[in-house]
């Protein structure tokens, strides 16, 4: 049976859910019943938006010299929050200029154990402020506050932390070579987790000896300025980072600016094609960190209880806003009906709706472009024979949202299967034996990440080594360490980010 995505571009209707085979014999409904109605729980603190957000260079929030400001809304409400100042290529000259001068002036002299010291003051200034920027946070992109208080932000200031203590320990990370700074870096991030890519980039950076010039997404840029005020505070000195917000044009400014060292990018596989293309030849070092199309391995031994919900966590943590989210589901044919009557019935409790309440589950879609990605590409998997089923929840009269999803009789070829469709959508599918799982999984141009669920240890292992992909979890999924390495195989990129792998793009090593 097939049913249009079309109904998303309707969000109040409440679509029928669609039956794929599942209520066979044997296999009983789980019941929730009514203990998951909760009455809403609006986070009450309260924070400031600012009108307008200049640009951050040299310590200074500065006015763009382009004289441009664009808007960022709020994707909950549709509502404006504020504006942004736009870089243009002077604007991102002067911010090289100032993370030039503080490289050659201060920073790149200075030695790891002070650098550390301000490594651990900021971040315990974001511990202090965390609540405040998780709100802001969930504002700006449309996550849930539960999960930008809980998960983000933690890790934001894990992720400095940790980078601060190895800021004088640079021997020790490689012994019998002496690490040395590269000079000026430019960072540019997307918008699915906005301050912890910032703290992915700017902590080992600086830890380093570098100086940076960050550029956030275009609908993700305020926690980013708020980040720089804990800069200012901090008293890091003048231009050892600098934050020029903007759109993709400004991207390409700083990758193409000749004075810079380093670029790291995390975004999407186009865009990562053209800064290899730009840099190609220029002597300036890259790291990118890009899509992915990540399956989830099901093994018939796995509790399936457990697997199912680290498989929706998979999916649906941050409404699928994730490059390595488990987007396939490759699950045993034995335990096929019974995974997946499981998957629907606990897809049917996920709460969708506002951000800032609690209870949320999955949040806004980050902004209308993506929602229209989303809904082109769930469309094109019901024009090609798969069938889609969708949890039949209200969803809030206006913003962007997508209700939860997966895909059955889907195949290979078909595009859900093979492209990065970046929100909650799941597309499963089956397989007989070990060797055929670790083939379809494969069987993509991506190489991110990877999930196995099994009792078996042993079955770990083996899979694990043969698995194309940069990060595996095993009976779990989507959980992060800043002392753990991430990054891709194949056209997920390549460099790694976090741990003492995250310092590497950051030195020279002589
Ligand atoms: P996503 O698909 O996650 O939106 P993008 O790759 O489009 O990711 O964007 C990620 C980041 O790259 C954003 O900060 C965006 O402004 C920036 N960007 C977009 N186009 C370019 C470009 N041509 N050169 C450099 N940066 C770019």
């Amino acid at each position: 049976m097939k049913k249009s995505a079309a109904i998303h571009k309707a969000p109040q209707k409440k679509p029928a859910a669609v039956s794929v085979a599942l209520d066979q014999p044997g296999i009983p409904a789980l019941d929730f019943g009514s203990a998951w109605e909760y009455s809403a729980a609006p986070e009450s603190t309260s924070v400031t938006v600012q009108d307008r957000y200049e640009l951050f260079i040299g310590g200074k929030f500065v006015r763009p010299k382009s004289g441009r400001y664009f808007q960022s809304v709020n994707p909950a409400t549709e509502k404006p929050l504020a504006r942004i100042a736009q870089a243009n290529a002077a604007d991102v000259d002067s911010a090289v200029k100032a993370a030039r001068k503080a490289y050659d002036g201060v920073w790149g002299k200075m030695s790891g154990r002070e650098r550390g010291k301000y490594l651990f003051r900021i971040a315990r200034m974001i511990q202090e402020r965390a609540r405040e920027l998780a709100i802001l946070e969930t504002m700006d992109g449309g996550k849930p506050i539960k999960e930008s208080r809980d998960v983000d932000l933690p890790l934001v200031a894990a992720h400095f932390f940790y980078y601060a203590g190895w800021a004088d320990k640079l021997n020790y990370a490689f012994p019998g070579k002496s690490a040395r700074s590269i000079g000026v870096a430019g960072q540019i991030i997307p918008w699915n987790f906005p301050l912890m890519m910032a703290a992915w980039k700017i902590a080992p950076a600086l830890a380093c000896g570098n100086t940076v010039v960050l550029k956030p997404a275009e609908t993700t840029s305020i926690t980013a300025m708020h980040l720089a005020q804990i800069f200012q505070d901090a008293g890091l000195p003048d231009g050892v980072v600098n934050i020029i917000t903007g759109v993709g044009r400004t991207g390409a400014a700083l990758v193409e600016h000749p004075d810079i060292d380093k670029i790291a990018f995390t975004g999407s596989t186009d865009v990562g094609k053209k800064i290899a293309a730009a840099v190609a030849g220029s002597g300036k070092r890259l790291t990118l960190e890009l899509g992915g199309k990540a399956a989830n391995i099901l093994m018939e031994d796995a509790p399936i209880n457990q697997a199912v919900e680290g498989i929706i966590n998979g999916i649906f943590f941050n409404q699928g806003h994730v490059c390595c989210a488990g987007s396939r589901l490759l699950v045993e044919e034995s335990v096929y009906p019974q995974v997946l009557r499981r998957l629907r019935d606990r897809m049917r409790t996920l709460r969708v709706g506002d951000p800032l309440d609690k209870n949320t589950d999955i949040g806004a879609i980050n902004s209308r472009e993506q929602l229209n990605r989303i809904c082109e590409l769930v469309d094109s998997g019901v024009e090609e024979g798969a069938e889609l089923f969708q949890s039949p929840c209200a969803l809030p009269g206006s913003g962007y949202w997508f209700r939860p999803s997966f895909f059955t009789g889907v195949t290979a070829s078909h595009r859900i299967a093979r492209e990065e469709i970046f929100g909650p959508v799941l597309s499963v599918m089956t397989f007989r034996t070990p060797a055929e799982a670790i083939e379809r999984a494969n069987n993509t141009c991506y190489g991110l990440s990877a999930g196995i669920w099994t009792d078996k240890g042993s079955k770990i292992f083996k899979m694990a080594s043969q698995l194309k992909a940069g990060v595996i979890w095993a009976n779990t999924y989507n959980k992060f360490d800043p002392t753990s390495p991430f990054g891709g195989y194949k056209e997920s990129g390549f460099g790694r980010e976090g741990g003492l792998h995250g310092l590497l793009p950051y030195v020279v090593l002589e």
